[in-house]
């Protein structure tokens, strides 16, 4: 077994006896493989381990890997989960399955016309900036449900859930649980929150989606 088999298998485990102790359903977590800067024979080594949903957080890295290896293995599921400028909002159309990252009216908007011009609906999360930092993109937790109401009826997106990023320095639960409560009231079902360092944390808490990068590949080139 190559060492990103093994460490897809005991990242399954792990999200497996954490669901279980947490009275949630294995099945219900998605693993999205992050492979932001990971040299095509890891993701290979992944494709080849069974692994198909995978990870990128920059349009144009994902289409010098992702065409070719979509050709060649069945049934991948891409997700963005990087920040996305409007100007590659059509790429992204094409390319991905899941848009996780639309934090503003002006991409919601230009989403949807991409869409309707590919003749698609690609599901998409909202982007929370859960813990109000300015560095961090994604819509403000006050005005998150004003502009989930606007991404359904104004613009007729396809809008399955939330992600979020939590502040570093911060114990991620409050802002886990806070997530879901906005999904809750909302009436939305996909969490994406939980990275290689809290994806248990994020399972305890709700995640239908973990987000999982070096904790499967090892550190990033460049
Ligand atoms: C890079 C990245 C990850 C993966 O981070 P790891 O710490 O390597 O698991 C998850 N989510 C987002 C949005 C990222 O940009």
């Amino acid at each position: 077994m190559t060492d990103i088999a093994k460490n897809l298998k005991e990242i399954g485990n792990q999200i497996e006896k954490t669901a279980k102790r947490w009275e949630r359903q294995a099945q219900d977590v998605t693993l999205v493989a992050v492979s932001k800067k990971q040299p095509v024979e890891k993701i290979e080594a992944a494709l080849e381990a069974g692994q198909r949903v995978f990870g990128e957080n920059r349009v144009q890295e994902a289409q010098q890997k992702w065409p070719a290896l979509k050709d060649r293995f069945s049934d991948i599921e891409l997700h963005l989960i990087g920040p996305l400028q409007t100007n590659k909002a059509k790429e992204a159309v094409a390319l991905f399955d899941v848009i996780q990252t639309v934090d503003r009216p002006k991409l919601a908007r230009i989403l949807a016309e991409e869409m309707k011009a590919a003749g698609k609906t690609i599901p998409v999360y909202v982007q929370v900036n859960i813990g109000e930092e300015e560095q961090k993109s994604g819509i403000l937790p006050k005005d998150a449900d004003a502009f989930i109401e606007s991404c359904r009826t104004e613009h007729g997106l396809d809008v399955a859930g939330l992600m979020c990023i939590p502040p570093a320095e911060e114990q991620p639960a409050p802002f886990f649980a806070m997530l879901a409560r906005i999904a809750a009231r909302n009436g939305l079902e996909k969490l994406s929150m939980g990275m290689s360092g809290d994806y248990q944390i994020g399972v305890q808490f709700g995640a239908t989606s973990v987000r999982v990068g070096t904790g499967i590949f090892g550190e990033r080139e460049g």
